[in-house]
């Protein structure tokens, strides 16, 4: 594996993409990151990576926008000079009563949770080596629904698990592997650990806590990593217990 990696990560701004960003950077990577209505958080982050002595990119790409996802990457690899590794983080969630889904939050969703993670890594598979990585963030309600109003923001993050197991069969004969990582509660703007929802989600635990967002990034860390060449078309889940 070369030492002088490159990595974007999409929704890089805030919360688990942030803190991803900056241990990739930890970990001797140049990363871009992208962002839809952020520029001052970006602007951080990538003052985050450089003071970490890496070379730092914020790209203003909203995921639902297809060209923009494109873009983000082509961008990258040409101003970065490659791409070793893309982290599929940008996400939102819509949560609550089934008849009150409407049309517009299902497209949002899809677009931004799937079809950017699946128009990101097309993109990036003509860039990356082998040994290259695609890691998207999925989530533990992927697979285990434990509350009503997560049918939309469940469904979104399941269809990652076949997408990156596909992935992993395109990408595997040239060394390229694709996962996810799954987190659980996460304290976070999405989810913060004193939300109205959070101790609800901290007694589902088997830990009794939340995920600080380096609990996640540690996970995209090793997979990111000589220690994980072996892994793909898996999920690693960090959910403190939630789901066992
Ligand atoms: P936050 O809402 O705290 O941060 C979201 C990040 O994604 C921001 O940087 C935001 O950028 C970016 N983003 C949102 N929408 C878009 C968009 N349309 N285009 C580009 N960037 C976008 O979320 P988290 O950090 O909590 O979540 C990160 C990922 O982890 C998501 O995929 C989420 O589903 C997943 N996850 C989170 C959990 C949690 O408990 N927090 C649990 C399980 C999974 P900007 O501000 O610039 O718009």
């Amino acid at each position: 594996m070369s030492s002088n990696r490159i990595a974007l990560v999409t929704g890089g701004s805030r919360g688990i993409g942030a803190a991803t960003a900056l241990r990739l950077a930890d970990d001797g990577m140049d990363v871009a990151i992208t962002y839809a209505s952020s520029p001052d958080r970006a602007k951080e982050v990538v003052a985050g990576i450089e003071e970490r002595g890496r070379r730092g990119l914020a790209i203003e790409a909203d995921a639902a926008d297809a060209d923009a996802v494109v873009g983000a990457v082509d961008r990258t690899a040409a101003e970065l000079g490659g791409l070793d590794v893309l982290v599929n983080n940008a996400g939102i969630i819509v949560s609550g009563p089934l008849p009150e889904l409407t049309l517009d939050d299902i497209d949002r969703t899809l677009s931004v949770n799937v079809r950017a993670a699946l128009l990101a890594s097309q993109a990036a598979a003509a860039h990356l080596p082998s040994g290259g990585r695609i890691i998207s963030i999925g989530s533990n309600l992927a697979t285990h629904v434990p509350w009503p109003g997560m049918t939309l923001y469940s469904a979104s993050k399941s269809a990652l698990i076949g997408m990156i197991k596909g992935l992993a069969r395109d990408l595997g004969p040239r060394g390229i592997t694709a996962n996810i990582v799954a987190p659980g509660c996460t304290d976070t703007d999405m989810n913060p650990a004193d939300g109205p929802m959070s101790d609800a989600q901290r007694a589902a635990t088997a830990l009794g806590r939340y995920n600080h967002v380096d609990d996640i990034a540690a996970a995209v860390s090793y997979l990111a990593g000589d220690g994980g060449r072996n892994v793909t078309g898996t999920t690693l889940v960090v959910d403190a217990g939630t789901n066992a």
